[in-house]
């Protein structure tokens, strides 16, 4: 297959995708999963990858500069550069929930390894990768050898005529049911991820990071979580001391977790001690609500759903996360806190950070930054598409 220059140069700095318009040339139309093989204008091996006639993005790199063999062995490959580059977490017997495999950013593009504990959890965000799925069980086997290893496709894949039937659903490649979830330590708070009826592979393990320093900075504080989902941040800020902890969220069943979340850990004497309240609701509505009934909390954490999943949508974030900044500062006491997070790709994070604390001087309440946080090292980034998670830690000033 030949690609434009363009496709050309950027592959070869190490972008993961080869767009169905940049291709020039091709020798065969393939199937789904098939090896795509790229060569250069002087005839030279440019790169191999998984092509993809249903999407755009035809071609995902799988390397790039020096042939290789696409199986087993350059999975296992993949999977110990991986496993090396998160070497701190492997070797932490506090934290056994992370990312293993973090699609592009680790060079396996549209694919996704989480550990929970004993299990792992793989989640395939296109079809090129179902073909593949032996060679790389055989991977996983040699080097992460677990008792559960659950399956999930992302929608595309379960919509795919390329998908066969049994690939459609989730499913448990290996292990006992997972009826009571996966559990995982992280920081050695006990978590719980629900792999088939939770949100990406059942929890938000990149903000873990960001859950750490909210544990740090919550010692006595109030903490209203919106957006709570399972309670991550919420548990977080009861072990760091927080004696009261209110999470809010539209679906019921994720509030209903984030209690579970808190038994749990009712062997910790400051998660033990904490009350926590639940509301289940719209966000916007329950923090006006909060206001008017004149509750005050000493951090207020602020992590939406994405804003702008499509081309166009941009500015309708942004006035949202203005929107949202507004009625969290409201509910902020003197000297309180401020954690409000972003995991819009179409959003960038100067963008964003500028929005938030524009929105806080205009409400003459400009925020000292704490800090500004990016990716976590298991959530790495190769290309600027796979850049979308920012948070913003910031101080209300003691007296207006
Ligand atoms: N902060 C969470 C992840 C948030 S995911 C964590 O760290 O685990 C986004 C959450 O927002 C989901 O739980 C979803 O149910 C909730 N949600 C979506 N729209 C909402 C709305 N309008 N009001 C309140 N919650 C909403």
């Amino acid at each position: 297959m030949r690609v434009t220059p363009a496709a050309e140069r950027a592959v070869r700095d190490g972008h993961p995708w080869v767009f169905e318009n940049s291709i020039r040339e091709i020798s065969r139309e393939g199937v789904s999963g098939d090896i795509a093989v790229l060569f250069d204008r002087k005839n030279r091996f440019l790169a191999v990858g998984l092509f993809d006639p249903e999407s755009p993005i035809r071609v995902r790199i799988l390397s790039a500069g020096s042939p290789a063999k696409v199986g087993a062995g350059l999975f296992r490959t993949r999977l110990a550069e991986a496993l090396k580059l998160r070497r701190r977490l492997v070797d932490d017997p506090e934290t056994t929930g992370f990312r293993i495999l973090s699609g592009e950013g680790d060079r396996v593009p549209g694919l996704v390894l989480d550990r929970y504990g004993e299990g792992l959890v793989l989640k395939c965000y296109t079809p090129a990768w179902l073909p593949w799925l032996d060679e790389l069980r055989s991977a996983l086997d040699e080097l992460l050898p677990s008792s559960v290893l659950a399956y999930l496709p992302s929608r595309g894949v379960s919509g795919s005529p390329a998908t066969p039937d049994t690939l459609r659903t989730p499913v448990l490649l290996s292990g006992p049911p997972l009826d009571d979830g996966l559990e995982f330590l992280e920081g050695g708070l006990r978590y719980r991820a629900h792999p088939f009826v939770g949100h990406k592979t059942g929890f938000y393990l990149d903000q873990r990071e960001n859950r750490a320093r909210v544990r740090e900075l919550a010692r006595g504080l109030r903490v209203l979580n919106v957006f709570s989902y399972t309670g991550g941040f919420s548990l977080a800020a009861a072990a760091g001391g927080a004696p009261g902890v209110l999470s809010t969220d539209l679906s019921e069943p994720a509030l209903r977790e984030a209690e579970r979340h808190f038994e749990l850990n009712a062997g910790l004497e400051a998660v033990r001690s904490a009350a926590h309240e639940t509301r289940t609701g719209d966000a916007f509505e329950v923090m006006e609500a909060l206001d008017t009934a004149g509750e005050r909390f000493g951090m207020v954490v602020v992590d939406p759903p994405s804003f702008a999943r499509e081309k166009g949508q941009e500015a309708g974030a942004l006035r949202a996360y203005g929107k949202l900044t507004q009625l969290a500062l409201k509910l902020i006491e003197p000297g309180g806190i401020l954690v409000q997070a972003s995991c819009t790709a179409r959003i960038d994070a100067e963008s964003f950070f500028l929005s938030v604390l524009n929105t806080a001087r205009s409400a003459d309440r400009s925020l000292e930054v704490i800090a500004q946080t990016g990716h976590p090292v298991d959530h790495p980034v190769r290309h600027p598409e796979g850049e979308y998670l920012k948070c913003l830690f910031g101080r209300v000033p003691t007296a207006s």
